[in-house]
């Protein structure tokens, strides 16, 4: 048996809560009874400074609930932060820690699978859409947007796949070792390593309230999630400058061919290829510095370099490695 942690950061979310905390006591309850998790088992809300009734209402489940606890936290910090914030908290008291958003859009129902999944030994068990259909038009195609310009620009996630996952222990000890800032977990999680898996559902609707991720929040979130994850877009810009410098040697054929059949504006020739060179020239220095910069900023950011699965002494009994 496995102790478990459900980990919901909540920001502003007074009016799904109820609900949420009704389907969440009940699962776990499940659980427990079904012998699948401990009784130790718990819910952590994490208050991400809420300004409405939130914390109020998770102080009285925890009261009322022996499955439920809450963290408060002293500011708004955002869901990357919060959710971080519940899972180191919970990272060395529980065997694996599941997140989910605090409006249940994510099926609870395939908890049971990711349990089945850590038991039969993966680290990361991912929760993946199957299908968007509740998702109206515009958030359907921005979202699948979103993941298709973040494979472009180099950042590695998982698709369809957003904050709802299981981790184990160990994974969540990797995960405390990226000292980044700028969180974006769905790309930092893959990066850790173990042996991972997927389970999928189709997503519900929000169940009350409404997103705290509109399209400002979500443009903010893929750009974060592209600039943190991947020097590429640098490599790019070098590209334009290159191809711009490519056009200015075809541009010189053809201005020097126009200047010598004398059927040229004096001082077109000089121009126009000045313009194309050197605006070449420029775009490719820039991404030039850029690649620097680029190399300064993943060293700044201190990743670990590789994560420990565990090690054989050829003795018995195998220690295990969590550091
Ligand atoms: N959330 C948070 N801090 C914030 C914004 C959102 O903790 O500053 C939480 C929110 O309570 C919810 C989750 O992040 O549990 C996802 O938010 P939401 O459901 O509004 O996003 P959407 O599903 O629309 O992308
Ligand atoms: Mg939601």
């Amino acid at each position: 048996m496995i102790k478990l942690a459900i980990v919901v950061p909540c920001y502003n979310e007074q009016e799904v809560l109820p609900s949420t905390n009704k389907q969440l006591t009940e699962l776990m309850a499940g659980l427990i009874g079904r012998g699948k998790v401990t009784k130790e088992s718990f819910i952590l809300y994490v208050n991400d400074g809420s300004r409405d009734d939130t914390w109020s209402i998770i102080e009285r489940y925890a009261h009322e609930h022996e499955t439920v606890q809450g963290l408060k936290l002293a500011g708004n910090v955002g869901h990357q932060n919060a959710l971080l914030a519940g899972l180191m908290t919970v990272k060395n008291e529980v065997d694996a820690a599941i997140s989910i958003d605090a409006d249940l859009q994510d099926d609870i129902g395939v908890i049971t699978d990711m349990i089945d999944k850590f038991e039969t030994g993966c680290d990361i068990v991912y929760g993946v859409r199957n299908a968007r259909k509740t998702d109206t038009f515009f958030k359907r195609v921005t979202a699948e947007g979103f993941y298709k310009v973040m494979k472009v620009m180099g950042a590695k996630s998982i698709y369809n796949h957003a904050d709802y996952r299981l981790m184990s222990s160990r994974a969540l000890d990797g995960l405390s070792q990226y000292k980044e800032r700028n969180l974006f977990l769905r790309g930092i999680v893959p990066t850790i390593g173990f042996k991972s898996d997927c389970v999928y559902y189709e997503r519900k609707e929000r169940l009350a309230g409404e997103s705290k991720y509109p399209i400002n929040k979500m443009i903010a979130f893929a750009f974060d999630g592209i600039t943190s994850f991947s020097i590429k877009p640098m490599s790019y810009i070098m590209g334009i400058g290159v191809f711009l410098i490519l056009c200015a040697i075809v541009f010189a054929i053809y201005s020097f061919h126009s200047y010598l059949t004398g059927n040229v504006v004096r001082g077109w020739t000089s121009i126009v290829l000045s313009l194309w060179f050197i605006g070449g020239l420029v775009l490719f220095s820039v991404g030039m510095v850029g690649q620097y910069i680029g190399k300064i900023y993943i060293e700044v950011k201190e990743r670990p370099r590789y994560i420990v699965e565990c090690r054989e002494t050829g003795s018995d009994d195998a220690i295990e490695q969590n550091s």
